[in-house]
Parts: structure tokens; sequence; C-alpha cells
């Protein structure tokens, strides 16, 4: 829904402090008129694999306002960056800004300019899934970074412009989402002084949720920009040409979709109801809830009842042979026959293509 979708980026593009970028992260929906269409909103665009950047370009989005992400780019990926001179290679290791210097020294004009992601030595609240503050696999742990300025200074054909830091996904309180961009501001400028870089470059992620359960409220998008104004502002304030950029997918494009299932069978199982729909766990693994310790249930509506008042107590399972392919257990529906659409809202992030088929 176009529509949603532009009013999500207003609503958030209002209430950023003046100076924030945002790029979308096609990771959450890599489809091309989504993109393009964000793009045409103003953003930029976040990408993690080859192919997601070759749908950025197609959609549009000028390759300066492009970064790529990824803990295992190749060296064919690399290339593609450089060739394509995208903003920025968000490097994820040492080894691989060497790599990139490598590569950078084909092209032969100026420095390519890079970014480290550093996995910073502070936690964060509130995600439902964090990134960072603890051992993982992605950027470069922030001590390491410290210690980075022979390797910094040994580089000939990239630059490090700055910072980039992913807390984690699912923040819906927008304290903790201004805790953190105050963090990682402050340790981009205390990094760039000890690495003596020009700091022409900070991302702070983002990660902004959407609610979907039950006991939980979207974020507040108003508060979050005037608790950003402060910080965002003192900085730019010392750092007036740097690039200030949020990272955001889920966000910007979960309520845009709705994920439309078919009833196949409804039968009682020992006193319950069961909707055996047309897809589940091969299509929408977020909302069958694999990998979360309890299972809770999206949104789910009944498309196409003249009536919105439950009938009966269903739950909706999907057509694979597990009792985990359950997209929504015991919710109030009207009454639901063979034939008839359901549709699991706010499915417009990590779809079909976050699930087994196709998984990111
Ligand atoms: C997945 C991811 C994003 C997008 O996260 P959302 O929670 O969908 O906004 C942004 N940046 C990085 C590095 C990611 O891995």
């Amino acid at each position: 829904d176009a529509q949603v979708l532009s009013e999500t980026y207003r609503r958030l593009a209002e209430a950023l402090p003046e100076g924030v970028e945002v790029l979308y992260s096609l990771k959450a929906n890599p489809n091309i008129s989504v993109c393009g269409f964000l793009g045409a909103q103003g953003a930029g665009a976040e990408v993690s694999s080859l192919t997601e950047l070759m749908t950025a370009m197609r959609a549009g989005v000028d390759p300066a306002d492009i970064i790529f992400l990824g803990p295992g780019k190749s060296r064919a990926d690399l290339e593609a960056c450089v060739s394509a001179g995208i903003s920025a290679v968000v490097c994820e290791s040492l080894a691989e800004l060497r790599l990139l210097d490598e590569v950078a020294a084909a092209r032969g004009a100026a420095p390519f300019p890079a970014v480290l992601r550093v996995n910073p030595s502070f936690h964060s609240k509130g995600s439902g899934l964090s990134m960072g503050g603890k051992p993982r696999q992605f950027g470069v742990d922030e001590k390491e970074v410290r210690q980075a300025r022979p390797l910094l200074d040994a580089l000939r054909h990239v630059e490090v412009k700055g910072f980039h830091a992913y807390m984690g996904t699912r923040f819906l309180d927008h304290r903790d989402v201004v805790a953190n961009t105050e963090s990682i501001l402050r340790m981009a400028e205390d990094l760039a002084t000890d690495l003596g870089v020009d700091l022409s470059f900070v991302d702070f992620g983002g990660g902004l949720g959407v609610a979907y359960f039950e006991n939980e409220s979207d974020l507040d998008t108003a508060e979050l920009g005037k608790g950003m104004r402060g910080p965002v502002g003192d900085f730019r304030a010392r750092h007036p040409s740097c690039r200030i950029i949020m990272e955001l997918g889920r966000f910007l494009a979960a309520d845009a979709g709705i994920y439309v299932t078919r009833a196949v069978y409804v039968k009682e199982s020992m006193g319950e109801l069961f909707v055996v729909a047309d897809g589940g766990t091969n299509h929408h693994m977020a909302a069958v809830g694999i990998g979360s310790f309890v299972k809770r249930n999206f949104p789910v509506v009944h498309l196409g009842s003249p009536s919105a008042e439950p009938a009966g107590t269903y739950t909706v399972t999907g057509p694979l042979c597990t009792p985990n392919d359950t997209l929504v257990k015991k919710v109030g529906l009207p009454e639901v026959r063979p034939g008839d659409l359901l549709g699991i809202e706010r499915s417009g992030a990590y779809g079909p293509t976050a699930s087994p088929g196709l998984f990111l």
C-alpha cells in the first residue's frame, strides 16, 4: 500500500531533527517497487547483497545514497560497490577493510569511502533482537577499533570516513532509541579523535519497531524526534559537514503489507476449530514465530466477511506437516469457510524473503 508507505516515511521524516537522513534497509522487503517508491520520497538505500545493490540502482536510488553492509562480503561484492561508486562500504572486519583497499587500488582514482561498523562496548535496552554490545559476528569490537590506527594510516586506496553501529531491532520505546543515538554519536566522536578520522559519516542504525502483539504499542515518532533534537543538534554544531544516517526496514515497510492466505479446510479437533490455510511458515516465518520463545499472534483479519463480530475461536495453520506451522492460535474471527481469505496484517516487512524459501 503505497499510501501507507509514504505516510509512514513522511511521519518519520517530519519528526526527525534536521540533518538526519533515512536509508531504507532492503533486507526488510527487497521489492524493487517498494525501494523505488521510497527512493522517490527521498530515502536512500542500505543494501547487504549484490542483488539488493542492483535492485536499489535499478529502482533509481542515487549511488551516492547507497551503503553496503554485511559480515560476509565477497571480493565480487566489493568490486561492484567500487565500480558503482556508492556512498560507502560499511566494513565489518579489519580484514574486509584490507581487502577493500586491494580492490579499490585497481580503480586508481581518489580513495574509496569506507565506514567501520563498530560493535560497541555498551549495551542497549529495549531491543527484541540485539545485534551489538555482546559477542557478535557483526562489526569490529570497539576495543579493537581503538587500536586500529596503524592499519587506517596504512590504507592507500580507502579512506575511513566514519562509523556505524546497529544495536538491534524492534525498539518500541523512543527513550531507548534516543539513548542509543546519544551513545553512538559520542562513541563516533571519540573514535574519530583517537584514530585521526575526519568524521564525515555516522550511521546509528535504527531498528525502530512496530507493534505486532497484544500489550505492545507503536513507537511515538513525535517523542522520538523531540528526544533526538538535543543530541543530534549538538553533534551537528560540532560536525556541520558530517552525514548523519538512520537505516530502517521494518518501521517503513511493515504496515504497508498484508499477507493473504486462503482457507483450504475448516475442521474441528477435540473441541477446537482449525483453519488449514494454503500458506504458513514457508511464506511468513515471522508470523508463525519460528525462533521465538513464546508463540504470539500477529493481527489477523477475515477479508471479505460482512461482519467483524467473532463467530468462533480459530487456530489458523499452514499446510506443512509439522504442528509448528501455526499462523495464529485461538483467535476470535467471523465464521471462516473453505475458500475465505484471511489477512495477516503488518506483513510488509520480513515476509516471504525472510522465510525459509528465500531467506534474506
Ligand atoms: C536488518 C538490519 C537493518 C534493518 O533493521 P530493521 O529493524 O528492519 O529496521 C538495518 N541495519 C542492519 C545492519 C541490519 O542488519
